[in-house]
C-alpha cells in the first residue's frame, strides 16, 4: 500500500520555522519553554524518521541494510512519536502551573507505566514480530500488538484532554483552545491513521496546533526580560497566582542587590544589567548543580526571585553553601572593582505567607527588617519580629494614633560643653499602642509620610512643643531652645512659616527659642517653594540643623551655602569611632564644620569615652543616653532641675 507522504513532508518546515521563532524569540528560558522545545524538537525528529521509514518501504524488494535501517528507524519513529506525545503532558502540567502534582503516585503512575508498556512492546518485537515485520519481499506490515503503540499515545491524549478541561480556570479562553488542539488533533489523527493508515496526517495536524500554542501560550514578552536574560517579573506575578490558586507548596528565594542604586549609578545601567545577567547566570548554574526544579525572576532594580518547586527543599542550608560560592566566583570576575551586596531570604508558601499582595511587598521589603551584617533570614522569623508586624499593621495603627490623639511628646537633653549644662533638648513624637505598644517613629513617621497623613502629626508637634515652651520658665531652667524634627512635606507647605507666625503668637514664643531640624533629603527634594519657607524662616528669626549628617550623600558645599546654624553629626559617624579610620574622619568633619562656622551636635553619645574624645576633637554638643534617653515633659523638667542647677 502506498502511503500518502506529502502531508509528513509539509510538516518538516513548519516544525523548522518554529523552532527557528523560539530561537529568536529567545523563548529558551524556563521549564515551560524548554518543554515546548523539547516537543518541537521530538516532533521534528519524529516526522523525519516517519518519511525515512515510508520511503525505506516503496523500494521492494528490500536489501538486507534497508530492513536493518528500516527497523532502526520505525523504532525510533515510534519513540520519538510517543515520546514527544508525553512531553507534551508535562508542558501541560507546567503551563498550567501544576507541576507538583506530577509527583502524586497516581499521576506518576499514569505518565510512566504506558510509557514502560510501550518500550517492552518495541523491545519484545524483534523475537515476537508481534508489533510489525519488515520483510524483504512485502516490506513493513503492521501486527496485532500494533494496538498498544496507538493506545498509549490515545491514553496519554485523553489523559491530557481531561487534565486541560479541569484546569481552565488558570487559562484564558485562547490558551485553553490552543492547548486543548493538539490532544484533539493527535487524538483524532490518531483514529484516522489507525483506519486509514496510507494518509500520514498525524504529524502535519500535530505541527498546526504547535503553531497555535507558539503564538497563543509562548509569548515571550509575558515570560522573559531580555536585559537579563531570565524570566521577567510579570511571568513571577503569572507563577505565583498560579501557585496560589492552586494551593501548591513551593520555597521562594528572594535575594535582593541592596546596593542595585550605587552599582547602577557607579556602572551606568547598561553594565549594571549585564552584570545582573551574569549573577543570574551563575545563580542558574548553581542551582542546576541542585537537582531541583527552579525557576529565576527578575524585578528591576535588584531583585532576584527564584521559585523552587521542591517543597521539602532546605533553601536557607543551600544559600549559606551557594553565597560563600557566589560571593567567589564573583569575585573572580570582579576585575571592575564592583561589589554587589545581596541580602536573601527564604519563603515558604503557603506556610510563611499565603497572599499574593503580601508576597509581592515582602520581597521587595524583607532586606530593610535584616539587621546590616546578616545576608540570609527565614521569612518566619522575620515576620514574627515586631517591627514587620507593626510595619504590616501601619494603616490601621496610624489610623488609631490620629483619631484617638496617642501622640506624645518627649525631650532629650542636649549638653554643651562650653557651658557645662544642658541648654537645649530635641522634641521627639511617641505613639503607644493599645495593641503593639511603642511604636518607634522611625517605622511611623516615614510610613505616615508615605500615606500623606504627615501633615496633622507635624502640627500635633508644632503646637505641642510651643505650649511646652510656654508653660515653662526657659531662664530658670537654663534652656535656650528646643529642635523640633521639620518631615518633608511640612517643609513644602506653602503656609509654614504663617503656621509658625500664629503658634509662635498664641502661645508667645519668640522664634529664636526653637530650632527646626531638615535632613540632607529634604534638601534634595526641595523645590522653589522649599527655599523661600526657608528664607521666610530665617528672616523671622528661626535657626536650622540639618538632621542625620553623615547617613546620605553630604556635600560640604550645600553645607555651607544654606542657613544652617548647626549640624548635627549621626550615631553612625559616632558608633564609627571605634576604628581609627571612623575617629579620623570625626576629627576632619568636626574641623571642617568648625571652619565655615557651624556648630556640632553629636547623637547617639552612649560612653564617656565617646564623650571625653568628641570634647577633646571640639564638638559642642553632646545629645545621647550617655546623659538621657528622651523624657516625658515633666521628667525632662525635673531632670533639668537636677543637672542643671548651680549645686550640681
Ligand atoms: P533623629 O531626628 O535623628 O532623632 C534622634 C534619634 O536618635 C531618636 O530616635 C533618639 O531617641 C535616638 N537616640 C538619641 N541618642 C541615642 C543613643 O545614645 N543611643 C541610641 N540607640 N539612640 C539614640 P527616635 O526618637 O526613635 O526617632 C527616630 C527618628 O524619627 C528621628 O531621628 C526623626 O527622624 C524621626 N522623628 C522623631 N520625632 C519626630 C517628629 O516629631 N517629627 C518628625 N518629622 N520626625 C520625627
Ligand atoms: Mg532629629
Ligand atoms: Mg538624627
Amino acid at each position: 500500500m502506498q502511503t500518502i507522504l506529502y502531508f509528513d513532508i509539509c510538516a518538516i518546515p513548519i516544525f523548522v520555522i518554529i523552532l527557528i521563532t523560539i530561537f529568536v524569540r529567545k523563548l529558551t528560558k524556563g521549564k515551560s519553554n524548554l518543554l515546548f522545545l523539547a516537543l518541537i524538537t521530538l516532533s521534528l525528529a519524529a516526522t523525519v524518521t516517519d518519511v525515512i521509514t515510508e520511503l525505506l518501504w516503496r523500494s521492494l524488494p528490500m536489501q538486507p541494510a534497508e530492513i536493518l535501517f528500516g527497523n532502526i528507524f520505525i523504532n525510533l519513529y515510534y519513540l520519538f512519536r510517543t515520546s514527544s506525545v508525553l512531553v507534551y503532558l508535562f508542558f501541560i502540567f507546567s503551563v498550567t502551573g501544576t507541576w507538583y502534582r506530577i509527583r502524586r503516585k497516581r499521576i506518576k503512575a499514569l505518565m510512566f507505566v504506558p510509557y514502560a508498556i510501550l518500550l517492552l512492546t518495541l523491545l519484545s518485537n524483534a523475537f515476537t514480530g508481534a508489533v510489525y515485520t519488515i520483510r524483504a519481499s512485502t516490506g513493513y506490515s503492521r501486527g496485532p500488538m500494533i494496538t498498544v503503540l496507538y493506545a498509549v499515545s490515545l491514553l496519554y491524549a485523553f489523559f491530557g484532554t481531561f487534565y486541560l478541561i479541569s484546569c481552565r480556570r488558570f487559562l484564558t479562553v485562547e490558551k485553553l483552545i490552543s492547548l486543548l488542539s493538539l490532544n484533539l488533533m493527535t487524538l483524532g489523527s490518531a483514529i484516522w491513521q489507525y483506519f486509514f493508515p496510507q494518509y500520514l496526517i498525524e504529524m502535519i495536524s500535530s505541527a498546526l496546533a504547535t503553531v497555535l500554542i507558539i503564538l497563543f501560550v509562548l509569548r515571550p514578552e509575558e515570560v522573559s526580560d531580555a536585559s537579563v536574560d531570565t524570566l521577567s517579573f510579570e511571568a513571577y506575578k503569572t507563577e505565583l497566582r498560579k501557585v496560589l490558586l492552586t494551593k501548591q507548596k513551593v520555597r521562594i528565594a528572594a535575594i535582593q542587590i541592596t546596593n542595585a542604586a550605587e552599582l547602577r549609578s557607579y556602572l551606568g545601567e547598561e553594565r549594571y544589567l549585564s552584570y545582573v545577567a551574569h549573577v543570574i547566570k551563575l545563580l542558574n548554574s548553581m542551582f542546576i548543580r541542585e537537582r531541583i526544579f527552579f525557576n529565576i525572576y527578575f524585578e528591576h532594580p535588584g531583585n532576584i526571585y527564584i521559585i523552587v518547586d521542591t517543597p521539602d527543599y532546605d533553601i536557607r542550608d543551600a544559600y549559606r553553601r551557594l553565597y560563600t560560592e557566589l560571593r567567589r566566583r564573583l569575585e573572580q570576575m570582579d576585575a571592575s572593582g564592583e561589589r554587589i551586596r545581596p541580602k536573601g531570604c527564604g519563603i515558604r508558601i503557603p506556610d510563611d505567607l499565603n497572599n499574593f499582595d503580601d508576597i509581592i511587598k515582602f520581597g521587595r521589603e524583607f532586606a530593610d527588617h535584616m539587621g546590616g551584617d546578616t545576608v540570609f533570614a527565614d521569612a518566619a522569623d522575620i515576620i514574627c519580629s515586631q517591627d514587620y508586624k507593626i510595619v504590616s499593621n501601619m494603616d490601621a495603627i496610624l489610623n488609631r494614633a490620629i483619631s484617638g490623639s496617642l501622640f506624645r511628646m518627649y525631650y532629650q537633653p542636649i549638653y554643651s560643653f562650653d557651658r557645662g549644662k544642658f541648654i537645649s533638648a530635641e522634641a521627639l513624637i511617641r505613639l503607644f499602642d493599645d495593641e503593639f505598644g511603642f511604636v518607634s517613629p522611625a517605622l511611623f513617621i516615614p510610613a505616615a509620610e508615605k500615606r500623606g497623613v504627615i501633615l496633622p502629626i507635624g502640627d500635633f508637634v508644632l503646637e505641642e512643643v510651643h505650649r511646652f515652651i510656654s508653660e515653662n520658665d526657659f531662664d530658670e531652667l537654663g534652656l535656650e531652645y528646643i529642635e523640633i524634627n521639620l518631615s518633608v512635606a511640612q517643609c513644602l507647605q506653602d503656609e509654614l512659616p504663617e503656621k509658625l507666625a500664629a503658634l509662635s503668637d498664641k502661645y508667645g514664643v519668640s522664634p529664636d527659642k526653637v530650632n527646626l531640624e531638615i535632613t540632607e533629603t529634604t534638601y534634595e527634594e526641595m523645590g522653589s517653594t522649599m527655599s523661600v519657607n526657608l528664607k521666610a524662616l530665617a528672616d523671622m528669626g528661626y535657626t536650622f540643623s540639618l538632621d542625620d549628617y553623615g547617613t546620605g550623600y553630604s556635600n560640604m558645599q550645600r553645607v555651607s551655602r544654606l542657613p544652617l546654624k548647626m549640624i548635627k553629626l549621626d550615631k553612625s559617624l559616632v558608633d564609627d569611632m571605634i576604628s581609627e579610620d571612623g575617629r579620623a574622619i570625626m576629627r576632619n568633619t568636626v574641623k571642617m564644620m568648625r571652619d565655615i562656622d557651624k556648630e556640632l551636635v553629636a547623637e547617639g553619645v552612649e560612653t564617656k569615652d565617646r564623650l571625653d574624645d568628641l570634647h577633646e576633637m571640639g564638638c559642642h554638643f553632646i545629645q545621647g543616653y550617655y546623659f538621657s534617653k528622651p523624657l516625658p515633659p515633666a521628667e525632662f523638667v525635673s531632670f533639668l532641675k537636677t543637672h542643671n542647677s548651680p549645686a550640681h
